[in-house]
């Protein structure tokens, strides 16, 4: 590998469309009869559908095939569990014989139990290629050092992130966010990397908690690339640019994934501008959408959005097949500047988190947008506080906020009546601010949850 290369696999990231395609259902075709010989979780799917691998001849034919969810996978682990002793059952979505599994990690279980990702020798090599053609993609090159300020766990930010980092050959220097965010600026200070990987909430909680830590502005630190991941806002353009100027201008670079074969990343061309994240694993993950409430298919084309739907090809261990993965996106299929050939999208939201007032749809990641547009007078830490799980809202939409110090208490009616204006006209909603000081609102450095049910609300006022 030369260090001026663009691309960490050129053949596989500039490939045409049909070329790609092609490979695509090659693989597909005998990824299918693997996932029918050896799961019979896989087997009862196209049982249903009255279909056998073999008839799926066209992505048109893999339509027909029945979508599964994180919910089947949750109860068809505890059935191999309870079965068998173990989650590698047959029951299960787990293909490879146990003496081939290698790896286990899991999602973080933010909303249930934690689904299993069992992974084989292979599957390990071809998630670390993945993080490769990310990091490589950003600019990252041997002698730079990654900070990471992740979850140190068996999350997929932990562990197979570190993994990830050194398969670039760059350096990792795996902090985690257990020790806190003194621990983390500490060894910045010792190590000296050039970026850090982080969520988004936890690199803003960092620009405000370094003058109180270390005596100096997170823009002395010398970070030039921040990585973001865990939760949407490295999407999000109030919060990109709270944080290449807290960091000094640093290039804000964010990424997503899932079951270690489905990865994607931003190429940060043209500089300076969203456009969306690069699906990077295309060889490996067959993208599909499906309409979030029909679960019909909806085609992949230049605009469209629905629901991301995943099949892991070529992929020995745990390999989704059309797993309806909850996040709504947004595809772009027009060539990118950057010379990549395939799919791009955004993240337009969690299907889960979706919340609907009197009738209108709304992300918490809209909300977060709106309120930090008003920033420095909020601090941007924020909780929307709902009596009972969404989607439906009890009117009206009650937002606990921090106004910023700068901010005197007689200042605030004027500066909700600015708010309320906005949130009217770019969301339409008119929520009810509950304002608090700077430092009231937790500071989570994991994933942020940036709604609250709250016990006993559900008084309509
Ligand atoms: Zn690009």
């Amino acid at each position: 590998m030369n260090e001026q290369d663009k691309f960490w696999n050129e053949r596989i990231e500039t490939m045409s469309r049909d070329e790609m395609r092609h490979l695509q259902m090659g693989r597909l075709k005998k990824q299918l009869v693997y996932n029918y010989q050896n799961s019979l979780f896989y087997q009862k799917k196209f049982k249903k559908a009255g279909m056998r691998p073999e008839d799926v001849r066209s992505f048109e034919d893999f339509r027909s095939v029945p979508l599964m969810t994180k919910d089947e996978q949750r109860s068809a682990q505890e059935e191999s569990i309870e079965e068998f002793g173990h989650p590698y059952g047959r029951t299960t979505i787990t293909c490879a014989p146990i003496e081939k599994i290698i790896r286990i990690n899991s999602t973080s279980g933010t909303t249930g139990t934690p689904t299993l990702y069992t992974l084989t020798k292979h599957d390990v090599d071809v998630a670390n290629e993945m993080h490769a053609r990310k990091f490589w993609m950003a600019g990252i090159r041997p002698g730079h050092a990654i900070l990471q300020a992740f979850s140190l766990s068996m999350f997929t930010g932990g562990l197979p992130l570190s993994q990830g980092i050194m398969n670039v050959g760059a350096c990792v220097v795996p902090v985690g966010v257990e020790g806190g965010a003194k621990r983390v600026l500490d060894f910045i200070r010792l190590t000296a990397p050039v970026a850090i990987f982080g969520t988004p909430s936890f690199a803003l909680y960092l620009i405000e908690q370094c003058p109180k830590l270390i005596g100096k502005e997170a823009k002395e630190l010398g970070i030039k690339w921040i990585f973001t991941g865990g939760e949407p806002g490295g999407g999000n353009p109030e919060v990109r640019k709270l944080l290449s100027e807290g960091f000094g201008g640093a290039i804000i670079s964010d990424q997503t994934g899932g079951g270690h074969a489905f990865q994607a990343a931003e190429c940060n061309e043209p500089p300076e501008s969203y456009s969306g994240l690069h699906l990077m694993s295309e060889d490996h993950c067959l993208l599909e959408l499906v309409d979030p409430a029909t679960k019909k298919s909806v085609e992949v084309e230049n605009g469209a959005i629905g629901e991301l739907t995943l099949t892991f090809l070529d992929w020995e261990g745990g390999p989704f097949m059309r797993y309806a993965y909850g996040d709504t996106i947004q595809v772009f299929t027009e060539p990118c500047h950057c010379g990549r050939t395939g799919i791009k999208f955004r993240i337009t939201g969690r299907a889960d988190d979706m919340l609907i007032v009197k009738g209108v749809n709304i992300f918490p990641e809209a909300i977060r947008r709106a309120i930090l547009r008003f920033s420095p007078e909020v601090t941007g830490f924020f909780r929307i506080l709902l009596d009972r799980p969404g989607p439906l809202v009890t009117p009206p939409l009650t937002i606990r906020l921090e106004y910023g110090t700068m901010v005197k208490k007689e200042m605030i009616p004027s500066l909700e009546d600015k708010m309320l204006k906005h949130f009217k006209e770019d969301l339409r909603v008119s929520p009810k601010f509950i304002w608090v000081p700077q430092d009231s609102i937790p500071r989570e450095t994991k994933k942020t949850r940036l709604t609250e049910i709250e016990e006993g609300r559900g008084t309509r006022e």
